[in-house]
């Protein structure tokens, strides 16, 4: 794994990019934690993040690939019918730095179709998928979108990566205003399904809360 704490050199230099809510003074006050699911919605496992989460009255934000959405639109309902946020992912999990800036755009409007808007007056999230995103690309969406990176790289996504090692490192990482990545993806079922009902209880009992983006 590259890295598991974005780096704040990172930060500086994309500041125009959403990495973490710290300077929200309210978040400090309020102990919020920010959860992000990416690649969704898929069978079984985002039913199950929804369940998990329901069971601890948190809410997250989940940014939908659009081919995943077209497919199981029955999934992407039940999303929004638990009061979560979404956000655009793509619509066919792009890699930015491997693709020309116009079909990048296209591809992101063609998700954003899918994905009836309730985010007015606030802008439009996104994630670039694998965090790849070429300069370009960026002063094209700002305008529109929020992009939204992040300050924990869970490593739910690393099959190899043992399960109380993940958990144990999003715990001592995370403070108030942290937003963290998790997967609803098939890779990372195995930690997933570990770390986030323990991630959440661990907090919870620390007075923390939940929230959308
Ligand atoms: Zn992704």
């Amino acid at each position: 794994m590259n890295f598991f704490k974005t780096p704040s050199l990172l930060k500086h230099i994309y500041p125009s990019l959403t990495w973490d809510k710290f300077q929200d003074t309210n978040d400090l006050e309020q102990k919020k934690i920010y959860l992000t699911f990416d690649d969704g919605p898929i069978p079984e496992l985002t039913p199950w993040v929804l369940q998990t989460l329901k069971s601890w009255h948190a809410h997250g934000t989940f940014f939908c690939v659009g081919n995943n959405v077209h497919q199981y639109p029955e999934l992407y309902q039940a999303v929004k019918d638990g009061n979560h946020r979404i956000g655009n992912h793509t619509y066919n999990h792009l890699n930015g730095w491997n693709t020309d800036n116009f079909l990048y755009l296209k591809n992101i409007l063609k998700c954003e179709k899918l994905l009836s808007s309730s985010d007015k007056p606030k802008k439009k999230l996104f994630r670039p998928p694998y965090g790849k995103i070429k300069l370009k690309q960026i002063q094209q969406l700002l305008p529109r979108y929020q992009i939204v990176m992040w300050d924990i790289l869970s490593g739910d996504f690393d099959p190899n990566f043992n399960q109380e090692t993940c958990l144990e490192r999003c715990i001592q990482h995370t403070r108030p205003g942290t937003i963290v990545i998790f997967h609803d993806n098939y890779k990372a079922q195995k930690n997933l399904t570990y770390v986030l009902p323990r991630y959440i209880e661990h907090f919870t009992k620390q007075d923390y809360s939940f929230d959308t983006l």
